[in-house]
C-alpha cells in the first residue's frame, strides 16, 4: 500500500488518499479522520468527484464521532460513573502509597503524582479486580445453567476497541473489563452471549435462541451496547 500524505482540499475536512491495487474507491471515516483508498490510477477528478458525493455522509459520520467522543469516561475528580449500575463519585487524593479504596458511593485513588496515565492505570487495575471478583462466577453460573461447564476452559480479559468479548473452541473466555462500567443487566447479557458460545460457535438463530433462555430481555441489551459501549471507554 502506498501511503501519500494528507491533501488539503476544498472540502471541509482534511482527508488521506491510499492508493493501491484495488479496483474502486472507498471511504473510511475513522477516529475523525477521512481515508480515501483508491487505486494506483485513479485520477484526482475522479476521487474528488467520489467525495463531493459522499461530503454529507462523510460529515455525518465526523460529528457523530465528536458526539461520541465529548460521552468518553473522563477520569477527573467528581467523576461521576457506575460499578454495574451502582452511582460511584471518583476523588483524587496525592497521598501515601497507590490505591484505589471503594468506600460507599466513592472511589477515592491515592496517588504520589496526579498524572493522566497513573490515575487512568489505578482505575483501570481496581476495575479489572471487580471483573476478577464477578465474571468468572457468572460465567459458570451460566455455563451451569445450559449444562456446559465442563466446556468452559478459562476466564481471562483484554481491552479491545472491536470486542466486548470474545469465546474460542477450546471453550477460553475473554472478556472486556470496562463493560463493570455498564448496567448490571447489560454486563449479565455478554456474559450470557459469551457462554452460549460453547454450544454454538456463531451467532445463527440457534445460538440466540440459547442467549434469549438465559437473557430474556438480550435485544435491549445489545442495543444498549451498541449505543453507549463508547461511553465506557476512558477519554484518550
Ligand atoms: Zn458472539
Amino acid at each position: 500500500m502506498q501511503q501519500l500524505g494528507f491533501e488539503f482540499s476544498a472540502f471541509p475536512f482534511p482527508y488521506e488518499v491510499v492508493r493501491s491495487r484495488r479496483k474502486t474507491l472507498v471511504i473510511y471515516v475513522k477516529s475523525g479522520k477521512v481515508e480515501v483508498r483508491a487505486p494506483t490510477k485513479a485520477s484526482i477528478k475522479w476521487i474528488t468527484e467520489f467525495l463531493t458525493e459522499k461530503s454529507p455522509w462523510i460529515q455525518e459520520q465526523l460529528t457523530e464521532q465528536r458526539r461520541r467522543k465529548k460521552q468518553q469516561l473522563v477520569l477527573a475528580e467528581g467523576t461521576s460513573f457506575e460499578l454495574m449500575g451502582q452511582p460511584l463519585t471518583l476523588r483524587l487524593a496525592t497521598a501515601g502509597r497507590p490505591r484505589a479504596v471503594h468506600n460507599g458511593s466513592t472511589l477515592t485513588l491515592f496517588l504520589k503524582e496526579r498524572s493522566k496515565a497513573k490515575v487512568e492505570k489505578l482505575f483501570l487495575d481496581w476495575l479489572q479486580e471487580q471483573a476478577q471478583a464477578y465474571m468468572p462466577n457468572k460465567t459458570r453460573y451460566y455455563a451451569r445453567e445450559l449444562g456446559l461447564e465442563h466446556k468452559l476452559g478459562k476466564v481471562t480479559y483484554r481491552k479491545t476497541r472491536t470486542k466486548w468479548g470474545h469465546c474460542d473452541e477450546s471453550g477460553d473466555i475473554q472478556f472486556n473489563w470496562l463493560l463493570m462500567l455498564a448496567p448490571k443487566p447489560v454486563l449479565d447479557y455478554l456474559i450470557a452471549h459469551e457462554t452460549s458460545h460453547l454450544r454454538y460457535l456463531n451467532h445463527s438463530a440457534r445460538f440466540w435462541r440459547t442467549v434469549e433462555s438465559l437473557c430474556p430481555r438480550y435485544k435491549e441489551h445489545r442495543d444498549w451496547l451498541t449505543n453507549n459501549g463508547h461511553r465506557l471507554w476512558p477519554a484518550a
